[in-house]
């Protein structure tokens, strides 16, 4: 993956994420807050519904209470003002008449004009006693002179009254009292409660009074107020139902019940008997149908009794009209909540588009100058060219151009020295490489030099290409049997370059290794052509080509050590020609020198083997060391070498052994270990050369 789409990728994943959680974890606050905000509004909303039901009954009941004393007082103002008026006649009749008239007339005046005040209510007239508790004046009917004619019971019932009255008139004047009882002029027995007022008559010790029945009144005002209570609506649905205590509804439905019914529903009714309680908050909650309608629908009512009449006042609210006062108020709620989503989410998108825009751009700007640091790499690592850090944007970059630049400086360095040394190698080194089989793979400049051949004619090729053909096979299968064993071989070559010419190197040669396989074989070499000149030079004889004495000197010392070493026969021939000086002298100097150089040219054509050497060891005398199984063979070489001499036919006439020249051999044949020293086989061989020129001369002494 590329660093800047990785990097745009985590800015964009990382932007996207947290935007994401914010737009959760915002929503998710939405939520909570709508949940309580929607909590919260049916609290409150139920609170402040309770709270109106609650002030819609304690109106009515205050209502009714005010009403109800209301009502009284008119009552007491009307009973005392007729009582006041009735005094006043009465008072008003005595003092016209009491020095006129007698008390008994008196008397009669009063209760005549009393008796006949009368009142829309007709249970509602003027009576008076007599402070000893005798009826005076009751209802309607004069009793001054009567004697009362009723019951026992009803009798028993007004003197007690008549008696409580008597003590209220005597003790304070006047003043209202309630009563328990009965209904003139009917044969009802039961107690009604009646309110009087009374005030003392003091002329005759009277007191005179009337009264009202509070029932009647009472039945009257709340029939009145139950009419008004029927009318009362308030919100949507709402009405006061009202109830007594005897399980009897008076409103029902919003509608006065008249007369009033048995309650419909006895798990209501106790419902509400069960609010009423002192300890109970006044509510309940159930199910009922809605005004004008069939369907219940929950409800929550508040109830309160009117205790002075043993009313239930009440009145609910359906909460179907909360819910949907709910739902609307939700809906307002959730309209705002969606809006604000709606909102977020576009801003989230625009930021999620304006993140992702960013991040691409960065992407972009990041591309481009990794880019440009990339190709600068390229050119820089292709060109060794240094880097124009300018370009480069960021500060890392830059460091890192610089640091760059720095290595291809110190690099750029070392490349022209090993450029310079590689030249210098190539020039001089004579160099090649080849695969295992030997096939040329590379070549120096020097190699070419030497060799005569191109580049391109050598790489391809076998390094046989370069072998001299003198050169002994053991060499080669030496030098194989060392490098492909994986060691080193040095040693001295002779090759030969394409002219046909012959060059010496001396080389190294190494296998290049690929892990363990030998994978081919480097070769060093310098060229020792003219040391080997020189070292030619040094060992050989200038007139014969053959080796020198100096040679012989070196070399049977080596040859006797090998012939020790591993024990085998050597042989040495000393020869020498025969009459030489007779030769010279007849035939010239010249000519004794060309017959020496071919003495010479056919002893070495006949000892080319790695074992035969052939020396000049002074004037017309040479010498050969050789290696045959045994003296008899090494003998039998002696005389094919020698019979080849005169095979030449070399004209010698002076020659006493032979027309041609001829040449006489000491051959000394000897194990290693019985050759004592060089001066010893030397000495052996000179003296076997005295005895082949003693025994008449072209001919071999063995010893
Ligand atoms: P023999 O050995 O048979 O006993 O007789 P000879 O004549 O060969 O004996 P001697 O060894 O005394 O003579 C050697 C002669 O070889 C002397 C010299 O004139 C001649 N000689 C030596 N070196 C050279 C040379 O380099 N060139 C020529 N032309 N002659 C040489
Ligand atoms: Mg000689
Ligand atoms: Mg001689």
């Amino acid at each position: 993956m590329k660093l800047s789409s990785h990097i745009s990728k985590t800015i964009f994943i990382i932007s996207f994420v947290s935007i994401s959680l914010a737009f959760i974890i915002s929503l998710v606050f939405q939520y909570s807050s709508y949940k309580r905000d929607s909590e919260h509004i049916q609290n409150v909303f139920m609170e402040i519904k309770k709270e109106n039901i609650k002030r819609e009954v304690l109106r009515v009941h205050d209502f009714i209470d005010k009403k109800q004393e209301e009502i009284q007082n008119k009552l007491k103002q009307r009973l005392k003002e007729r009582v006041l008026i009735a005094h006043k006649i009465a008072l008003s009749i005595y003092e016209e008449n009491k020095d006129i008239k007698s008390e008994e007339e008196i008397k009669y005046l009063i209760v005549t004009t009393l008796k006949n005040l009368s009142y829309k209510n007709k249970n509602s007239y003027i009576f008076a006693n007599s402070n000893d508790s005798k009826p005076i004046l009751f209802n309607k009917k004069s009793k001054l002179n009567d004697k009362i004619k009723t019951s026992e019971f009803k009798k028993s019932i007004y003197d007690a009254i008549a008696k409580r009255q008597s003590t209220l008139a005597l003790e304070k004047d006047s003043g209202y009292i309630l009563n328990d009882f009965i209904k003139p002029d009917t044969d009802d027995k039961t107690l009604y409660k009646k309110l009087s007022f009374i005030k003392l008559f003091k002329p005759y010790n009277w007191h005179i009074g009337t009264g009202e029945y509070v029932d009647t009144l009472t039945q009257q005002t709340k029939n009145e107020l139950l009419d008004w209570i029927a009318t009362v609506r308030f919100g949507q649905n709402g009405y006061i139902f009202v109830n007594d205590l005897k399980k009897q509804s008076l409103i029902f439905d919003g509608k006065k019940l008249s007369p009033p019914a048995k309650h419909t529903r006895p798990d209501l009714y106790q419902l509400q008997l069960d609010a009423i309680k002192p300890e109970s908050d006044g509510f309940m909650l159930y199910k009922f149908k809605k005004i004008n309608t069939k369907i219940s629908y929950s409800k929550i009512s508040y109830v309160k009794e009117y205790k002075k009449w043993g009313w239930i006042i009440g009145t609910g609210l359906y909460l179907d009209d909360m819910d949907k006062e709910l739902a609307r108020k939700e809906g307002v709620l959730k309209d705002a909540i969606n809006n604000q989503i709606t909102t977020i989410f576009l801003i989230i998108l625009l930021l999620t588009i304006i993140i992702y825009y960013i991040s691409k751009k960065i992407s972009q700007y990041m591309d481009k100058n990794i880019y440009h640091l990339i190709n600068s790499f390229k050119y820089a690592s292709s060109n060794s060219e240094e880097i124009d850090t300018k370009e480069l944007t960021y500060q890392e970059f830059e460091v890192l151009g610089k640091s760059l630049n720095k290595t291809l400086k110190a690099r750029n360095k070392s490349e022209a020295k090993l450029q310079d040394y590689i030249k210098i190698v190539n020039e001089n080194v004579i160099i090649s490489t080849t695969d295992k089989r030997g096939i040329i793979t590379s070549v120096s400049e020097a190699f070419c030099e030497i060799s005569g051949y191109t580049k391109e004619e050598l790489i391809g090729k076998s390094h046989n290409i370069v072998r001299q053909k003198d050169t002994p096979k053991e060499l080669y299968k030496q030098m194989w049997n060392c490098i492909q064993n994986g060691k080193s071989w040095v040693g001295e070559i002779k090759n030969r370059n394409k002219e046909g010419g012959e060059y010496w190197v001396e080389a190294i040669i190494q296998p290049i290794f690929n892990k363990q396989d030998i994978s081919g074989y480097t070769a060093i070499r310098h060229d020792i052509t003219d040391k080997k000149k020189v070292e030619y030079l040094s060992i050989t004889d200038e007139l014969t080509n053959l080796y020198n004495r100096r040679f012989f000197n070196q070399k049977i010392e080596e040859e006797i050590n090998r012939a020790k070493r591993e024990d085998y026969y050597l042989s040495f021939i000393m020869l020498d020609i025969d009459y030489f000086k007779k030769y010279n002298d007849t035939y010239g100097h010249q000519a004794g020198d060309n017959a020496l150089t071919k003495v010479a040219k056919e002893l070495a054509l006949h000892n080319h083997r790695a074992s035969d050497f052939v020396f000049r060891l002074g004037g017309e005398e040479f010498g050969i060391l050789f290696l045959y199984k045994d003296k008899e063979s090494s003998l039998e070489f002696a005389n094919f070498l020698r019979t080849c001499i005169e095979k030449l036919e070399i004209e010698h006439k002076q020659n006493s052994a032979s027309k041609y020249v001829t040449v006489s051999m000491g051959l000394v044949v000897r194990k290693g270990k019985d050759i004592i020293d060089s001066d010893d086989l030397y000495k052996l061989a000179d003296e076997a050369l005295y005895k082949a020129k003693e025994s008449g001369r072209n001919t071999t002494y063995i010893m």
